[in-house]
């Protein structure tokens, strides 16, 4: 049994079929799915899946794409769905992103982070480009507390093993799988399975053989294979670990 982590079962490429979507996802095993925020306006859909969805988990946040919309009203706002939530999510720094002011992206991040300790739940990181002051904020808002995964990673080994010191997972989405990919299955190989996730990110970054197309949680698969593969341990060992360190972060299952 594998959870996709990290899935937007909300995104109209999934929800218009999702019924199907989660067949294909159940035929190959991924039974559990974790759906974060990314915008207020989608928080009341993704409560409703939750509630609905036999298997899928909410998460809420607001993603630092959005961070300009931060304010106090919208934090009340999230405050409230918190409390049917399995984490706060995603949330982070993204120095890719121009469009977005760094103060703004930090303003926002420190403030869901906030809300995250005082609730005792696990904080879903996005992160690009930004590893050194997202750690200090990290490490300001004492986030070890919680817990959390650092969503789609894509830093080095060096660095994961300071999050890992602040009590978060390293979670793996379909680039790892990638012909060109070197750095992921390098990390991957490095990083114990007990610090481990797995994750889709669906409908974005579909893994090898599906690369370009819409992603979807029974893709999951492929990038079980390639973890099994960097780390020469059998693919049910890789579903059997990364599924209890996601139940135990989420606190489902
Ligand atoms: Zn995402």
């Amino acid at each position: 049994m594998f959870i996709d982590s990290h899935c937007h079962l909300d995104h109209p490429a999934l929800a218009a079929r999702l019924a199907d979507v989660l067949v294909s996802a159940r035929a190959v095993g991924v039974e559990r799915f974790i759906i974060p925020g990314v915008t207020p306006e989608k928080w009341s859909e993704i409560a409703r899946l939750a509630s609905t969805t036999e298997g899928v988990s909410a998460a809420f946040g607001l993603h630092p794409m959005f961070a300009d919309r931060y304010d106090d009203r919208m934090l009340d706002e999230l405050a409230g769905y918190a409390a049917d939530a399995r984490a706060i999510g995603e949330i982070g720094l993204d120095y890719a992103l121009d469009e977005v002011s760094r103060n703004a992206q930090k303003t926002a991040f420190r403030g869901q982070l906030r809300l995250a300790v005082r609730m005792g739940l696990p904080v879903i990181i996005h992160c690009r480009r930004a590893f050194e002051d997202l750690m200090q904020i990290l490490r300001e808002e004492h986030v070890r507390e919680v817990g959390g995964v650092m969503h789609a990673y894509s830093g080095s080994a060096e660095m994961a093993r300071i999050f890992i010191g602040e009590n978060l997972l390293i979670s793996f989405s379909g680039t790892i799988t990638y012909r060109n990919a070197v750095k992921g299955p390098l990390v991957a190989s490095r990083v114990a399975l007990e610090h481990l996730l797995l994750e889709t990110d669906s409908p974005d970054l579909a893994p090898e053989p599906y690369r370009g197309k819409v992603n979807e949680p029974a893709f999951l698969l492929e990038t079980a294979r390639m973890v099994a593969a960097v780390k020469g341990v059998e693919v049910e060992e890789v579903a059997r670990v990364t599924t209890s360190n996601a139940e135990r972060l989420f606190r489902i299952g």
